[in-house]
């Protein structure tokens, strides 16, 4: 059977939203590996952590707990940082352009790969993230890699934020896009990259229905 689904991709190509709904469809548990590297970047902002001060990220590291709650009646997945709900303040764009180098530093990626270790023991998970098929789990059962093209992306990210009353320009978003798409694909530890025996998704000219139908359909398989 299917335990282990691994979804990797570029930023915003609905990663996260196909795999929440993809984990609710099979009861799996939805870890969401970029909150986590986004919780740490707003930690080590609040906290005035320096990115070439190895003993205070490590102190900050020890003293970082991070988890998730789902909520089935709003869809939404909840990120505590040391207990404070952080979900709405880590997708704030402040937080997206520090992330890329936060999440490049090999003392946070081993502590974030120890966690993920760790919430892939119990049950059925969907993971999305950008290394897990390639790096975390190399043995999924199923990889899923996930593409789309990078203005459909920024509308869509645009759109998103719009919604929760954030008005962003698209430029200044597709910026913020293809310069992670260039940080994750170009960085020294586990680069986004597409492990070889995944399957690709282009998200650009799909609905997301039809995404989660695809991915349910591949694991059933
Ligand atoms: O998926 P999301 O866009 O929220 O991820 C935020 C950032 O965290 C990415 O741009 C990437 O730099 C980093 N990340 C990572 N490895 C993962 C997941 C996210 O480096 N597995």
């Amino acid at each position: 059977p299917t335990l282990i689904i691994a979804v990797d991709g570029y930023s915003s190509c609905g990663k996260s939203t196909t795999a929440k709904q993809v984990a609710a469809r099979l009861g799996y548990a939805y870890i969401d590996t970029g909150a986590m590297y986004r919780a740490v970047t707003l930690f080590f902002l609040r906290n005035g952590v320096e990115l070439d001060d190895a003993d205070g990220i490590r102190r900050a590291l020890d003293s970082i707990s991070i988890s998730f709650r789902f909520d089935p009646v709003t869809g939404r997945n909840e990120t505590y940082l040391n207990g404070d709900p952080v979900e709405g303040e880590i997708r704030m764009l402040y937080v997206a352009n520090a992330v890329s180098k936060v999440s490049a530093l090999p003392q946070v990626r081993q502590s974030m790969v120890t966690l993920q270790h760790q919430m892939g023991k119990k049950r059925g998970i969907v993971m999305d993230g950008r290394d897990i098929g390639t790096h975390v789990f190399p043995d999924a059962e199923l990889k899923v890699f996930m593409t789309a093209d990078p203005l459909i992306r920024a509308e869509r990210r645009q759109a998103e934020l719009l919604a929760k009353g954030t008005i962003v320009g698209l430029n200044e978003i597709l910026e913020n896009i293809k310069k992670r798409d260039h940080d994750d694909t170009t960085r020294a530890v586990s680069p986004l990259r597409r492990a070889h025996d995944s399957i690709l998704l282009d998200t650009s000219y799909r609905t997301v229905d039809e995404q989660i139908e695809w991915v349910i359909q591949a694991a059933r398989e």
